[in-house]
């Protein structure tokens, strides 16, 4: 398998590259946001738990996570690989990632950090509140989305550095350049 994880703040462009990688490489591609998005509008159980977390920018709860992924990964035995975006966010995520690609025999190869400054993310994720009106991307969210990242997802870094995964790729630039940068990256 060849499965990657897409790391960067909010708005660095993750979903718009993830879409065109899973494409190329004939990937599954996961979105831990999308997925959430979908519960709340259908209402789920899990969806009214998750609403007030999703839009005041802060990070639902882990065990929900590893839950998801867990039945996601289960449901999609023998594809070619994964490319998870958005997902893990945390230490304990990332643990938990590592126990269910090993249970399906195989491990995380690279972790893609696009790199964007902050006052570039925050121009886009305004710009992305008019065109989408997703309900988390108001100036206050953006700021605790922001923070989180910071505090909780970007130590994250570090953990993959120290496996030899981690690729920084600069995340500002056409969506184009942007993904042949990444494609670039990956050694035969
Ligand atoms: P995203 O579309 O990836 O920016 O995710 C939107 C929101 O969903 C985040 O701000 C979190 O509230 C929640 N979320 C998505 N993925 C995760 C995750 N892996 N862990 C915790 N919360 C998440």
């Amino acid at each position: 398998m060849f499965n990657l994880i897409l790391f960067g703040p909010p708005g660095s462009g993750k979903g718009t590259q993830s879409i065109k990688i899973a494409e190329k490489y004939y990937l599954k591609h996961i979105s831990t946001g999308d997925i959430l998005r979908n519960e709340v509008k259908e209402q789920t159980v899990l969806g009214k738990e998750a609403q007030s977390i999703i839009n005041n920018g802060a990070l639902v709860l882990d065990e929900l996570l590893i839950q998801i992924l867990h039945s996601v990964i289960e449901n999609n035995r023998g594809v070619t690989g994964f490319i998870f975006d958005g997902f893990p966010r945390t230490t304990v995520q990332a643990d938990a990632l590592d126990q269910l690609m090993l249970k399906v025999n195989s491990a995380i190869n690279y972790v893609i950090s696009l790199e964007v400054d902050d006052d570039d993310v925050k121009k886009r994720l305004l710009k992305r509140a008019d065109i989408e009106g997703r309900k988390d991307d108001n100036e206050t969210t953006i700021n605790n989305r922001l923070d989180v990242y910071k505090s909780q997802t970007s130590p994250l870094l570090n953990y993959y550095d120290k496996q030899d995964k981690l690729v920084k790729v600069e995340g500002t630039g056409s969506i184009d350049d942007i993904f042949e940068s990444i494609c670039g990256k990956f050694k035969d």
